[in-house]
């Protein structure tokens, strides 16, 4: 079935004869339109893609088959008012997205009852189809090849931010769009921040670099986090790095369909807990993937539902120390029957710059 189809199954279910889909990675996943000004409505028989004249020729070959393009002069919203304003039956709008002024004028200008949905699409784009896969996985290769070559640019003297300046370019150059997230280039103590910022910090010898970065191809994103040590390794910094290391190897050979969020979680928990540092992995296993870089499912303790072929996450255990620095390792996997399938290959066994 397409993803429309799907979408039309869960609104008769909730007894909705329209949608209005405002959330742009949700109006790209159905419509297939990138651009980044589009809302989508649907009705029972029709789909259609609002956007402006910018985006006329992009809306027109993008679009999937059964999406009409309405090119508007006005906004958006003002053209949805237009053409839900004499619709019967519900209207669903999307909760988390729609702001309170545009729900507002949309409440004004609308007849029918209007219902805010949590998640009708989101819950789809849960599950990769092939191709989705694919994209991700080139992603991913993106993120792996980047680091190949950033490792080999690593000085001491360098600054964080020109590193991250770089990696960023080298993101650029092979992906098809900008980089999903801010890159993260966090060395010495800074090493402790989970999403460090980088600062003008200069990178000097003896430091825990931790590198966090993603490629994005056709929309999708990858997302991968290696640490390195700027020349010899402490044996402080070998421990924590190898239980870290352990950590993430006890939850990727764990991990199957079936698992739930929170099992997976304590996979790698349960051993970071063991060499006591429980204290200091304060955030959760992983996240899911997808158009965004964080999506459902949650690999965290919060999340108590299983995990279902198809699905694509992180897999990111970490233990961060004030004052002294931190490690952290992150893969993405897609999640399989039998186990989860590695998308990201970078090296993971220590790596000392330029010892
Ligand atoms: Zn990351
Ligand atoms: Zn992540």
């Amino acid at each position: 079935m397409t993803r429309l189809g799907k979408l039309r199954e869960q609104m008769e279910h909730k007894n909705l004869a329209w949608m209005f889909v405002s959330n742009i990675f949700n109006v790209r996943y159905l419509s297939g339109f990138s651009g980044c000004t589009a809302g989508l409505v649907v009705g029972p028989k029709e789909a259609n893609l609002i956007t402006d004249f910018r985006y006329e020729e992009q809306a027109a070959k993008e679009a999937y088959p059964g999406v009409r393009v309405v090119i508007d002069k006005r906004d958006v919203l003002a053209a949805t008012c237009e053409m839900l304003s004499a619709v019967e039956g519900k209207v669903g709008f999307e909760g988390q997205t729609l702001a309170y002024t545009a729900f507002e004028k949309l409440a004004g200008a609308v007849r029918a009852d209007l219902v805010p949905t949590q998640e009708l699409v989101e819950g789809q784009r849960k599950i990769k189809d092939q191709n989705e896969i694919a994209s991700m996985h080139k992603a991913a290769q993106v993120a792996d090849a980047v680091f190949g070559e950033i490792r080999l640019e690593i000085k001491p003297g360098m600054s964080e931010t020109d590193l991250a300046a770089r990696i960023d370019f080298l993101l650029r150059r092979r992906s098809t769009d900008v980089p999903p997230f801010k890159t993260i280039v966090a060395s010495g103590e800074r090493a402790s921040l989970p999403h460090a910022q980088p600062t003008d910090k200069k990178i000097a010898k003896g430091d825990l670099l931790t590198l966090d970065f993603g490629g994005s191809i056709d929309g999708y994103c990858s997302d991968l986090t290696r640490t390195v040590v700027v020349g010899k390794a402490s044996s402080k910094q070998r421990e924590v790095y190898q239980i870290v290391l352990d950590a993430n190897l006890k939850a990727l050979a764990g991990i199957k369909a079936g698992t739930r969020g929170n099992e997976a979680d304590t996979l790698a928990r349960q051993h970071i807990e063991a060499k006591g540092y429980g204290e200091r992995f304060g955030h959760s296993l992983g996240h899911g993937v997808g158009l965004e870089v964080h999506e459902e499912p949650r690999l965290s303790q919060k999340n108590a539902e299983p995990l279902e072929p198809g699905m694509v996450a992180t897999v990111e255990p970490g233990i961060y120390i004030p004052g002294w620095g931190g490690v952290r390792i992150e893969d993405l996997v897609v999640i399989e029957d039998q186990g989860c399938r590695l998308l990201s290959a970078a090296p993971k066994e220590l790596i000392e710059i330029g010892e």
